[in-house]
């Protein structure tokens, strides 16, 4: 009996804190006065997700961005409070640190959900994969996503070589093997270019010990997107 009543009241609990969680969804709704944001369902605790679910949900955000949909979820004090001794991104991002493509707004997340590495290139250098190690080890994310983009100038700049200022070099010799698995292909060079280094950048990062062994043990999954900056979708790279 005692376990039931204990039960109930979980239950209870669980009801006041989502329809707390509705009420600052419907005031933020208000607030941004647009059309009402479809809501995002109901999405498993990020440790209790698969891999599968993980990216899954990036890919419904990244759809409601480029629909005009998005819900800009978790972006309120509640959730910074929330989050603010602990996180659990559910994804971990190596992205380009292009201005053009900024990982939340991209695939509709808020605070806590990405652990993002954006770095020139998107190139895996020890210490984007050390980054990524902590992202997928120890904070658990499931689903790890190396995202290239459209026109990247890293890319662009590795292509057309000579001599670079500083130590940019350092992120074209990361990036130069992609330029030759891309070079015999048909269509456009940079593009496939860029798409190669996606794949480059995976393979770096699943020479990690750490990230592979995750990945042999089902418990992360691993794939490339590619950015198009003309529409905002991002598209899976294999
Ligand atoms: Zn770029």
């Amino acid at each position: 009996m005692k376990r039931q009543n204990q039960s109930t009241d979980f239950s209870r609990r669980k009801l006041l804190k989502f329809l707390a969680g509705a009420t600052v969804t419907v005031v933020l709704a208000s607030r941004v006065g647009s059309k009402l944001a479809f809501p995002e369902p109901v999405v498993a605790h990020p440790h209790e997700m698969t891999p599968d679910e993980a990216l899954q949900r990036l890919i419904e955000g990244n759809k409601r961005f480029v629909n005009g949909r998005t819900n800009n979820p978790r972006r309120d004090m509640v959730r910074i409070a929330e989050v603010a001794t602990a996180q659990k991104p559910f994804a971990s991002i190596l992205t380009c640190a292009d201005s053009r493509l900024p990982a939340e707004m991209v695939f509709d997340q808020g605070f806590g959900d990405l652990f993002v590495c954006r770095v020139a290139g998107n190139v895996a250098t020890p210490e984007e994969i050390g980054s990524l190690e902590y992202g997928t080890l120890i904070l658990e994310s499931k689903v790890l996503m190396v995202m290239g983009h459209e026109r990247c100038g890293a890319v662009t700049a590795a292509i057309k070589g000579g001599q670079v200022p500083g130590q940019i070099g350092s992120l074209i010799d990361a990036i130069k093997p992609a330029i030759k698995r891309a070079e015999n292909q048909p269509g456009d060079k940079l593009a496939n270019t860029c798409k190669e280094n996606i794949l480059l950048q995976i393979e770096n990062l699943l020479a990690s010990p750490v990230i592979a062994k995750l990945v042999d043990e089902g418990k992360l999954k691993i794939v490339g997107g590619y950015y198009d900056l003309d529409t905002g979708e991002v598209s899976l790279v294999s």
